[in-house]
């Protein structure tokens, strides 16, 4: 058979611990024997991050912003048990919060729907993305306890001097404040990284914020994205026979508890965080989800929505089987490989993909699947494989098709 020619390199990252060795064993088993392919490796393993003092992962999205797409393994956010673990110089940061900032993108995730794998709400019937603002309020906020009586006021100081207040609370007694911000840069952003998402998979799209109560906070949202919308995007849509619908945000829970699925859910970053873990456990399983971070200028980063199963690592590390779950990993690269076939027009690229997806999707079906699978499904008497079974049974189907 003769392999699958690819013009661009995919930026490739590679990342730690149990998806380290899911990572190598998917190339060998999966892609590399159809397709040639090209990729230019990026070794964000912590340990090689340490070698570098982290300047791989600033090369890495930066080579993402030169090629477009990206596939990233799974990789260790250092904490103090890490600095001792793996000797580190510094506690370097997180790869994911490190490359977001450079790519400036919003983190769109979405469940693999299965069957026998059936979502907790019945009527969801098709995947929920869930694409989550990833810049400011509370998780950039300023608080203070209150010891007491006394007044709390907003003060903004332009350049120029000037001040303008506003009164929070006249306390009576002990309380608490909070103090976070927004920019309208990064509303933009984020509202064109959800229309380009919608438009790019023929989905609606849903934002939901308080904008009833929060009448200039929640409001500057509502706003950037009908300015947007209106502006750049509304033919678009119209064209491609999606729709954008806004809604307040209890309004939104309400109708997504009945709604059917199959459509994209932009939450502010709090709401995103939450309702990313309600939507993904309902769903099953959070190593079947995908995260793919799409930035307003055009650029993907696909990865697993899970982390380094550190746990099955360590077991691994002792020689004992372990069945840890690889497919949120493959679709990883199906996604990165499908974007690349589209933007250089290899439709054998994206047919690949396609096929891998629905090999790996059908070896679950017949009832073979991991551990974690085995525990939830709703298929009698599954068939728990290891980490490598697992991969090596699609292969077989993928070699059927
Ligand atoms: P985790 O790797 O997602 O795993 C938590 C638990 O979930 C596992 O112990 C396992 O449960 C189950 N699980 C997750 N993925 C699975 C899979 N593919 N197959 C089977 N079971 C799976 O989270 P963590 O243990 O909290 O974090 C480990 C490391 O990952 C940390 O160093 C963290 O910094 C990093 N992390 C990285 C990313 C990222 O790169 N995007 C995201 C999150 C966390 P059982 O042990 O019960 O089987
Ligand atoms: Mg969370």
């Amino acid at each position: 058979m003769e392999k699958i020619q690819m013009k661009t390199p995919l930026v490739e990252m590679d990342g730690d611990e149990m998806t380290r060795i899911l990572w190598k064993m998917i190339k060998e088993e999966l892609l590399l024997p159809f397709i040639d392919l090209k990729t230019e490796y990026y070794d964000l393993g912590l340990e090689h991050r340490n070698e570098t003092d982290d300047q791989v992962t600033v090369d890495a999205a930066k080579a993402t912003m030169k090629y477009g797409v990206a596939v990233k393994c799974a990789t260790i956010t250092p904490n103090a048990a890490r600095m001792t673990e793996y000797n580190l110089k510094e506690m370097w940061k997180s790869p994911n919060g490190t490359i977001r900032a450079l790519l400036d993108g919003t983190v769109f995730r979405a469940p693999i729907v299965v069957k026998g794998i059936e979502p907790c709400v019945r009527n969801w019937k098709k995947p929920i993305t869930i694409a989550r603002h990833a810049y400011g309020d509370v998780y950039k906020n300023t608080e203070m306890r209150i010891p007491g009586p006394g007044k709390v006021e907003l003060v903004y100081t332009a350049e120029d001097g000037t001040t303008t207040s506003e009164l929070v609370h006249n306390f009576t007694g002990a309380g608490v404040v909070q103090g976070m911000h927004n920019l309208d840069d990064s509303i933009e952003s984020f509202a064109r990284s959800c229309f380009e998402y919608a438009l790019d998979t023929h989905q609606d799209l849903w934002f939901a914020t308080k904008d009833t109560i929060s009448k200039k906070y929640d409001h500057r949202f509502k706003d950037i994205f009908a300015e947007i919308y209106e502006k750049d995007y509304k033919e678009k849509f119209e064209n491609t026979g999606i729709t954008y619908f806004y809604t307040l945000i209890d309004d939104a829970v309400a109708r997504i508890m009945k709604a059917e699925g199959g459509f994209i859910w932009a939450c502010k970053n709090y709401d995103g965080d939450v309702m990313s873990d309600m939507v993904s456990s309902a769903f099953g399983s959070l190593a079947m989800m995908t995260s793919v971070l799409v930035s307003p200028h055009g650029y993907y980063e696909y990865e697993a929505a899970h982390g380094t199963v550190q746990r099955h690592y360590y077991r691994h590390l002792k020689g004992e089987e372990t069945s840890t779950n690889s497919v949120a990993t493959i679709f990883a690269w199906t996604g990165a490989l499908r974007k690349r076939g589209e933007l250089d027009g290899i439709d054998a690229l994206c047919t690949f993909a396609d096929k891998l997806e629905t090999a790996t999707l059908h070896v679950i079906e017949s009832g073979k699947m991991t551990k974690d699978l085995a525990l939830i499904t709703t298929i009698e008497d599954p068939v728990v494989l290891n980490s490598r079974d697992f991969i090596l049974a699609i292969r077989e189907e993928l070699e059927k098709n």
